[in-house]
């Protein structure tokens, strides 16, 4: 595997083509876009193309976990024109796999290119973001997205997630997360959810990428040992030390 340079623990590299977003569910509440773009005095809804980045992928030679669009959502529809470029560039680093996480899955059928099939595109993994029972209808729209790997983010959990066991045959991975956040700007997670969760994807052996508690159980829980939650004392319960990641294709 290639050198991580993602300070997100589930990925080696972001790739941002455009940048800006707008809010869409509970889990945007405190999304660090915002946060990010705030502290720079600019306006995160004013969604702008990347061009210094759009080529990027292109450019990388040794084969990367590749984040695509962590600082916007990839089937907003201010992306649409540039969008079959990007699926372009998608396919022509089939050395690369593309992690594709979106609120927005009803879009995903009509942003496709001519071309989608799992032959051409077996790089992209797609996923939906579920942060709550609420947005459980996005797992299913996935499901009618025929492609290589499906994956869910349950970041920021902020609620117990009961799924059933065609829910859970649908997942192929499975990240896990409290919220993080700072100046109070996070929301409370609960040691319940986490566990019924991974318990639920655990009986079935789905992979399981066990991110972080979240700030507010950090500062709820003395043992907890970093802001975001995400390190743990060393006797802090094994259950929650997993960071599965589905079997990759090893293209070079
Ligand atoms: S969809 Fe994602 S990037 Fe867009 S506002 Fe919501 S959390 Fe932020």
């Amino acid at each position: 595997m290639a050198k991580k340079e993602s300070s997100i623990s589930w990925t080696n590299f972001t790739w941002n083509p455009w940048m800006g977003c707008h809010k869409v569910s509970a889990g945007c509440k405190f999304c660090y876009l915002y946060r990010n773009f705030e502290n720079q005095n600019q306006d995160a809804k004013n969604v702008f193309i990347n061009t210094s980045q759009l080529f990027k992928p292109l450019s990388i030679k040794k084969s990367q976990l590749i984040f695509t669009c962590s600082m916007s959502d990839f089937f907003l529809q201010e992306a649409d024109k540039v969008r079959p470029q990007v699926w372009e560039i998608i396919k022509n680093s089939q050395h690369h796999t593309f992690q594709i996480l979106t609120k927005r899955p009803e879009r995903i059928k009509k942003c496709l290119p001519k071309d989608w099939c799992q032959k051409n595109y077996s790089n992209v993994w797609l996923g939906v973001s579920i942060e709550s029972m609420n947005e459980l209808h996005r797992l299913h729209t996935l499901k009618d997205v025929p492609c290589e790997l499906r994956w869910v983010s349950f970041e920021p959990l902020l609620g117990e997630i009961f799924l059933s066991k065609d829910e859970i045959d649908i997942i192929d991975w499975a990240v896990i997360g409290g919220e993080s956040g700072t100046n109070g700007n996070y929301r409370k997670s609960e040691l319940s959810w986490f566990l019924s969760l991974m318990y639920q994807l655990r009986d079935s052996q789905t992979p399981i990428f066990f991110k972080q508690f979240g700030t507010w159980y950090h500062h709820n829980h003395f043992y907890l040992r970093d802001w975001k939650g995400e390190k743990y004392c060393p006797n802090f319960n094994e259950f929650f030390r997993i960071r599965q990641y589905p079997k990759i294709k090893d293209n070079g």
